[in-house]
């Protein structure tokens, strides 16, 4: 007999390793050697973990072999909530602080523990999309409010507002922004706390690149920043510490903790079913969150990773109708190009010419769930050297497809 896969999965997808990227796997398979500007992974790059952490890791995995609490080892969770109250966030314990495999698990977990069938929930566009497959998966719905380019990608408080129905239970940020780069001012991210509060919605704000600032901006965070509403914050070691391929993340309840017994209730269930985040991995993060932090190197003007942006900034708006707003934060841009100058039909066409005329692979801006059929997502992780290529090849490949 066939086996189906289980209709939940219907209209849920997740585009960053999705038909184009299986397409570059095939590529390599034939032997063409790919530039993969589509996935945030700086360790892939030479952006190495920190070696401490490192250190750490390997010394002590022989006392890593068990199981520890489900919401995650004392040490690890103790090193978030200083990282919170450093930070000016009151009212934290340890019980707030909950460490999971990587922030994906984490959101897998916290709407699922949420979601009736039919909930709706705020979602930005353009989203990082697993938060709107994971809503899909746990029966909920994703609404996309806008977040607006002519406005460096800020979202629009109006469009939240407007979108909010009796079934809306939660809004999620993110800030810094993946794919658009954009980082919230403390007056934006003020409005959104405000209107979360008006709605009685849980806020969840996916923190993920909170220390990967350019330009000398700041970054708000919304943890702590209300005592009406409960506030969800996450951060984790796969970007501010180049170690993805660890598993690390971690996030903090704060604000009406008082009136979410029943959703408390709910995570700690759900936390204890999959017993423990990777043990190894959370000793990592007491040592990580502690003293010199060497992310601030890379994104000052003269880091390798604020050059990179600059670099890929300067070249994809230098090409003719293409354009790209500056990124305040993250490891992405996400530029538009003029569909009325270029033979492309949308943005999944572009993406695979692309791939098969350059062997460059990035992804289209219909994966993270933008309506707009003329925007693509790419990372700037590589060297200067390799970067200028790639880039000045995408500069071909627009000129050989201009109408
Ligand atoms: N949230 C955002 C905004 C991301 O960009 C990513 C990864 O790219 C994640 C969460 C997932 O991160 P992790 O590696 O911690 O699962």
């Amino acid at each position: 007999m066939d086996i189906y896969k289980s209709s939940r999965l219907d209209n849920l997808k997740y585009e960053i390793r999705g038909p184009v990227y299986e397409k570059a796997i095939a590529l390599q398979n034939q032997g063409y050697k790919i530039t993969s500007l589509n996935i945030g992974n700086p360790a892939a790059f030479g952006f190495e973990t920190p070696d401490e952490i490192v250190h750490d890791i390997i010394v002590n995995i022989r006392q890593a072999q068990g199981y520890v609490d489900s919401r995650g080892l004392f040490a690890a969770r103790k090193a978030v909530m200083h990282y919170y109250q450093n930070q000016g966030v009151k009212n934290i314990m340890i019980e707030d602080i909950y460490i999971g495999n990587g922030v994906s698990e984490l959101i897998s977990l916290v709407l699922t523990a949420l979601l009736n069938t039919d909930d709706e929930v705020l979602i930005p566009s353009p989203d990082y999309p697993l938060w709107t497959t994971v809503v899909g998966l746990a029966g909920g719905k994703a609404v996309h409010y806008l977040c607006d380019e002519e406005s460096d990608w800020n979202p629009s408080i109006e469009d939240i507002e407007s979108k909010i129905t009796s079934k809306t239970k939660a809004l999620v940020i993110i800030n810094p922004n993946n794919p658009t780069g954009a980082v919230y001012t403390k007056q934006t991210i003020d409005n959104i706390v405000k209107l979360a509060e008006k709605h009685k919605l849980l806020l969840f704000a996916d923190e993920i690149y909170d220390k990967i600032l350019y330009d000398g901006v700041s970054h708000h965070s919304a943890a702590g920043l209300s005592e009406e509403i409960l506030i969800c914050t996450m951060g984790g070691l796969s970007k501010n510490y180049r170690a993805a391929g660890f598993r690390g993340g971690w996030m903090i309840l704060t604000g009406a903790k008082h009136k979410a017994k029943s959703y408390i209730e709910g995570l700690n269930f759900l936390f204890s079913t999959r017993l423990c985040a990777n043990v190894i991995t959370q000793v990592g993060i007491q040592t990580a969150l502690g003293g010199y932090q060497s992310i601030n190197d890379l994104v000052l003007p003269s880091g390798r990773l604020a050059r990179q942006m600059n670099l890929a900034t300067d070249k994809l708006n230098a090409i003719k109708g293409v354009s790209c707003v500056k990124p305040k934060g993250a490891l992405y841009l996400f530029p538009k190009f003029d569909l009325s100058q270029f033979d492309f039909e949308d943005d999944n066409h572009f993406v695979m010419s692309l791939l098969e005329e350059q062997k460059i692979l990035v992804v289209g801006g219909q994966g993270f769930n933008y309506k707009e059929k003329d925007h693509f997502r790419i990372v700037f992780l590589p060297h200067v050297e390799q970067l200028t290529v790639a880039l000045d090849k995408i500069a071909l490949h627009f000129d050989n497809h201009r109408l």
